[in-house]
């Protein structure tokens, strides 16, 4: 074999049989062969194991995926290269034109986008409605044949909490599908629910380091069989890379989240000792609206604090703009702890009167804790309304 040949066909070091790696490896390859035609067809029908092309599956993306379904309490998950593009995969996969989507306006951003614009381009049809409107919830699936309800709990970004077993009892009474995104939660809560599919961005929680992205839908095997065909033709795959870090991610996601909602809740108790702060949105205080509702749901309330800052939207950018400990950055979940001030919630699409139902304020500041000493990161609060002028 000449040199330029070897390097193209390096020599096969394989484990010896008994002899296992402790962490799981890297399928780093797109292609995967068989010795023969007739096993290729078979693999390629299902009749026989076995992977073939990365855009359908891989080893490592198989492995964080049956680990994903298993934390949330289903049998199969389906991964992608980013939350959205689980969203938006799921969303083109599960509708047709003439179908209806029932929304809210207490939802991500690009999900809005995502159901508003694109699906409505489809010929898909909306209605956007409060999370908290659970009659009007009942009248627009009682009174218009719906595919499916798409809703998160607690929401983005004012945490309000959404009351899952009405309406999974609501939809199914009325025949629709129900779709959870179920980010800020996590991976483990919200199991015990009649939910068909559950979306994550596991760019929050699972990486929690702040520097990998991918989604994953999680569902019963059944309802992930009716998606594998068009996840595949629309692309967005996870690349095995980054299945391997968000599966080492993973190994410490319950000391992480349990830890960040910990510090969470610690926050949420300073902040609304502060006459500076009008209004706290965190559903572990026993007055936040959704407190009873997210005790009986939820194991742990999240890592997200909001709060409005009774001085409005200038004090909330100097209070966002002084804090040191506090990167003024997209995302959550992650490490390290994170600010947006109101002007960049992302929810320029609401209009003035959505935006106040939707319980958005002038002075909303949307806090995600990190792992940092909660002591540390109450003092950088403390200073920062000191800096701001708003203490
Ligand atoms: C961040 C986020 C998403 C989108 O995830 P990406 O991985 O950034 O694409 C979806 N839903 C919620 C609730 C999120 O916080």
């Amino acid at each position: 074999m000449k040199k330029s040949t070897r390097v193209n066909h390096p020599p096969n070091v394989e484990v010896p049989a008994g002899n296992r790696p402790v962490v799981a490896p890297i399928y780093q390859t797109v292609k995967f062969e068989f010795e023969s035609v007739d096993d290729t067809l078979r693999a390629l029908s299902g009749e026989r194991p076995g992977f073939f092309y990365l855009r359908s599956s891989n080893p490592t993306t198989r492995a964080l995926e049956l680990t994903l379904a298993e934390l949330q309490g289903r049998d199969d998950c389906l991964v992608c290269a980013s939350g959205v593009g689980a969203i938006a995969q799921t969303l083109l996969a599960l509708t047709r034109q003439g179908d209806h989507v029932l929304c809210f306006l207490e939802s991500y951003g690009p999900t809005r986008h995502l159901i508003r614009r694109t699906l409505a381009r489809f010929g898909v049809s909306h209605t956007l409605l409060s999370i908290a409107d659970l009659d009007a919830i009942e009248r627009t699936l009682a009174g218009r044949a719906t595919r499916l309800v798409v809703f998160e709990s607690p929401t983005n970004p004012i945490n309000r909490i959404a009351d899952i077993a009405a309406i999974t009892r609501l939809a199914r009474a009325h025949g629709a599908m129900t779709l959870l995104d179920n980010t800020f939660a996590g991976m483990h809560q919200h199991g015990q629910y009649d939910i068909d599919f559950y979306l994550h961005s596991l760019t929050k929680f699972a990486s929690g380091h702040g520097d990998v992205m991918g989604g994953a839908v999680i569902a019963k095997a059944e309802l992930i069989s009716t998606l594998r065909q068009d996840f595949s033709t629309l692309g967005g795959v996870l690349d095995p890379h980054s299945a391997f870090l968000l599966q080492r991610g993973l190994k410490t996601y319950f000391v992480r989240y349990r830890t960040q909602c910990a510090s969470a809740q610690q926050i949420a108790e300073f902040l609304s000792t502060q006459p500076a702060v009008e209004r706290m949105h965190y559903p572990g205080l026993a007055d936040h609206p959704g407190h009873a509702l997210a005790r009986e749901q939820m194991s742990e309330f999240g890592a997200v604090v909001s709060f409005d800052l009774r001085a409005g939207a200038q004090a909330a950018r100097r209070f966002s703009e002084a804090l040191q400990l506090f990167a003024m950055a997209a995302s959550l979940g992650a490490t390290d702890s994170l600010v947006m001030p109101p002007q960049l919630l992302g929810s320029r699409d609401l209009n003035d009167e959505q935006q106040r139902r939707a319980g958005l304020a002038a002075g909303t500041v949307r806090l995600s804790i990190g792992l940092e000493d909660v002591d540390d990161l109450i003092e950088d609060i403390q200073q920062a309304l000191t800096a701001a002028q708003v203490a």
